[in-house]
């Protein structure tokens, strides 16, 4: 049976007469089918990456494209007259994550299943994903964020597993979401849930009765952890998680041979941040079940787990009061303890312990005791922690600490969201790049090649434009295709630093006023939800939404400046921003974003970044050279040397310097009283003179050099800015997550075929 065949028997009727739910829903079984036929049977070790979240994003193009499927299906329904675009639209985004932690997982799965490795997920199947924002009153609004419908993706399956919580009996019932490979194999996520939830007990917005735990349990990603029984609700999440994602695994390698001695043989855990934490002490207890003693299952699980360290955010490290684990875990506590007394073997030093004196009970300790395995997330990152924030570990255990630099998927992040681009470069470099992303290096033959470069710009036009008009439609904003388009899309956080930015367009404001032009209009775009209880954050957000305003209203700096800053942003945002993005904004207060993969996004999409040396942007610095990226800001070094100086005192840079001055006073100045709320500008403004933790004020001048520099470069020398976009397209064939997979395999798993 044709495609067209096929999907008239799925949706009964002609596909002419098929509304786009009906093709949306068609095409679904189409993809069910098609994944089905690729799933293949596991020898060896196979490895369960457990997170709490996979911010997967919408998945029929990307399982179209990942099958082959995506041009035929585009062309016979352009033949009955849809349009594959509208199709899209219809599914609602899975948002099962906050940002790049979930996003990685995401996109780790998809390189699994594209290397033909046996990996799947493990996860939750929150009911609403991260909260759907909207601006009202220039003020972040929370609502909840539905995914699921009568026919997901994720299917419903009779496997369960009993988890005990607080005493008390659950049942956890496995969902199972395909994932496809690229030309590859079909993996699975499985997501637990339970069957009593009860979405009816969400109330204004995403407030909930954080209480009732069989009722709220996977009904909201992450809740508010704001207070102690948010907090506590997480722990629920995460030992149902772990409970029977570790019933899974001990089930599947049973089934496939194994012993429970052999475990390591059969699988391997990598435990994704410290939300997973919990899985060493719960294999431990199953073990213990088994008939294995306590010795030999901690020999077993630091054999099969590996665990992956985020951040080095101290307040994003987690550790839980005891008191908090045994009320919700008892059936824990007794390991976690012998856990404790046996690391309190190994080093004297206090700081190692797993529960400190305060009877605070630290997971990434746990993890790097108890696994074979500590990776950072790109190079600057493992350093720091093995220098710096988790030196005495690396003293402890140097051989288990080791660098895995993220990625991205190419398929989601090019040829998905980046068809123009992704012709292009098929048409000089041929299709090679799509499975082995080094080849993406060829195109540097055409580095000085006049007729490709004008190709790029064609494409970014058009890109603009496209985005202009999604814009239009869903933002009801007109943005000037002419101008730069300068973006910064990721969480809104403060060592992310969008205040820094903020406080350049309130200082190009005042420059324009005063007669100094940019070399080029610039749109300035922005998207960025700030966690519900982050009250500096949502600040920020305001001040950026009333700055918006106020240049708007101003006819001479409104010709030259436009700030746009989109509702909820999300994976389907992403991919329409990228792809018209110029500059990119990767400004981090340097040592404190671990890796980043937005930079590497952009990069991929020819964007050229904006950055400091942080995280991931030193190895893209180190790609394309100084001459192809914009770099400004202090080190990493000269940053942790202030930090531990504790010298650092915001209001002597206010002070000395007048343009800062300027731009600061400006937040509470009459523009934006009038136009703003006075709360929100004033606490801001007090927070950026008296605190400003991560520094924003003495990076404040080499950033406004720098942009201006890009600026110019843009306007003055269009080809030179061209050639400097194909060799960061071309130089980012390291950062495809085909890369970081096949490292993780070679050097921590060790997969079968
Ligand atoms: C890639 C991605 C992120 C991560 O962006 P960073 O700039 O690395 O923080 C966050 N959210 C979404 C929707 C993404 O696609």
């Amino acid at each position: 049976m044709n495609i067209t065949e096929t999907l008239e028997k799925l949706s009964g009727k002609a596909l002419v007469d098929c509304s786009d739910q009906e093709l949306y829903l068609a095409l679904l079984e189409l993809v069910r089918a098609k994944s089905a036929e690729r799933v293949k049977p596991v020898h060896g070790r196979k490895l369960y990456y457990i997170s709490a979240e996979f911010l997967i994003g919408k998945l029929l193009s990307n399982n179209l494209i990942n099958l082959g499927l995506y041009d035929e299906v585009r062309d016979v329904l352009a033949a009955a007259g849809k349009k594959l675009s509208d199709i899209e639209e219809v599914e609602p985004e899975p948002s099962l994550g906050n940002g790049g932690l979930g996003r990685l997982a995401a996109c780790f799965l998809d390189s699994l299943a594209t290397l033909n490795l046996p990996g799947d997920g493990i996860g939750l199947r929150y009911h609403f994903g991260l909260f759907h924002q909207s601006f009202e009153n220039d003020i972040q609004n929370e609502k909840p964020d539905p995914w699921l419908t009568a026919h997901s993706w994720a299917e419903k399956t009779d496997v369960t597993y009993p988890v005990e919580l607080a005493g008390k009996s659950y049942t956890a019932r496995l969902y199972k979401l395909a994932v496809t490979g690229y030309e590859g194999r079909t993996n699975t996520l499985n997501l637990f849930d339970l069957d009593t939830i009860d979405e009816g007990i969400v109330h204004d917005g995403i407030a909930f009765d954080k209480t009732a735990i069989d009722k709220n349990l996977t009904l909201f990603l992450y809740p508010d952890d704001s207070d102690e029984a948010g907090r506590r609700l997480r722990i629920y999440q995460q030992y149902l998680m772990v409970s029977a994602g570790a019933q899974l695994i001990l089930a599947e390698c049973v089934a496939r041979g194994c012993d429970y001695h052999d475990l390591a043989d059969y699988a391997a855990i990598q435990i994704n941040d410290t939300h997973p934490s919990m899985v060493i002490p719960e294999l431990i207890r199953l073990l213990g079940e088994h008939g294995i003693d306590f010795e030999e299952a901690v020999e077993i699980v630091t054999k099969t787990c590996a665990y992956t360290n985020h951040t080095i955010l101290a307040e994003a490290l987690e550790k839980w009061p005891r008191a908090y684990l045994d009320a919700v875990v008892p059936q824990l506590m007794p390991i976690i303890e012998k856990l404790d007394a046996l690391a309190r073997t190994r080093s004297e030093d206090a700081s190692l312990a797993i529960i400190d004196a305060d009877d605070v009970v630290h997971m990434a300790h746990m993890d790097i005791h108890f696994t074979h395995s500590t990776n950072g997330v790109a190079t600057l990152h493992t350093e720091i922690l093995k220098n710096t924030e988790l030196h005495n570990f690396y003293e402890l255990y140097p051989e288990k600490f080791n660098n895995k630099t993220n990625g991205i998927t190419f398929r989601r992040w090019l040829l998905e969201c980046d068809p123009r681009l992704t012709a292009v470069l098929e048409k000089h470099i041929g299709t090679g790049f799509r499975k082995d992303a080094s080849e993406l290096e060829k195109l540097l033959h055409f580095a000085d090649d006049a007729a490709v470069l004008e190709e790029l710009r064609e494409v970014k036009t058009e890109n603009k434009e496209a985005l202009a008009d999604w814009l239009r439609r869903t933002q009801g904003v007109t943005v000037n295709t002419g101008a730069m388009f300068d973006i910064q899309s990721k969480r809104l956080h403060e060592y992310k630093r969008q205040q820094l930015n903020l406080l350049y367009l309130i200082h190009q404001y005042h420059e324009i006023k005063a007669g100094h032009l940019p070399a080029t209009p610039l749109v300035s775009i922005f998207g960025a939800k700030a966690a519900p209880a982050y009250i500096i954050a949502k600040d920020i957000i305001h001040a950026l939404l009333v700055l918006s305003k106020v240049i708007a209203a101003d006819p001479v700096v409104s010709k030259w400046l436009q700030l746009v800053f989109i509702e909820n942003y999300n994976v389907t945002a992403a991919e329409k921003l990228i792809p018209a993005c110029d500059l990119s904004e990767q400004i981090s207060l340097a040592s404190k974003e671990a890796s980043g993969t937005g930079n590497m996004k952009f990069m991929l999409n020819g964007a050229l970044t904006l950055g400091t040396m942080d995280g991931a942007n030193v190895e893209i610095a180190q790609q394309v050279g100084e001459d192809n990226v914009y770099i400004f800001g202090q080190t990493s070094d000269q940053v942790i040397h202030r930090y531990a100086a504790g010298d650092y005192i915001a209001e002597q840079w206010y002070e000395g310097d007048p343009n800062l001055r300027r731009a600061i006073d400006f937040l509470t100045g009459p523009e934006m009283l009038a136009a703003g709320h006075a709360e929100n500008l004033c606490r801001l403004h007090d927070e950026l003179i008296h605190k400003d933790w991560f520094q924003t004020l003495p990076d404040f001048n080499a950033y406004i050099v720098r942009k201006n520099q890009a600026l110019s470069d843009y306007a003055c020398d269009p080809q030179g800015w061209r050639r400097k976009c194909l060799v960061n397209i071309a130089k980012a064939g390291l950062f495809s997550s085909d890369r970081t997979i096949a490292e993780y395999d070679r050097d921590i798993w060790q997969l079968g075929k």
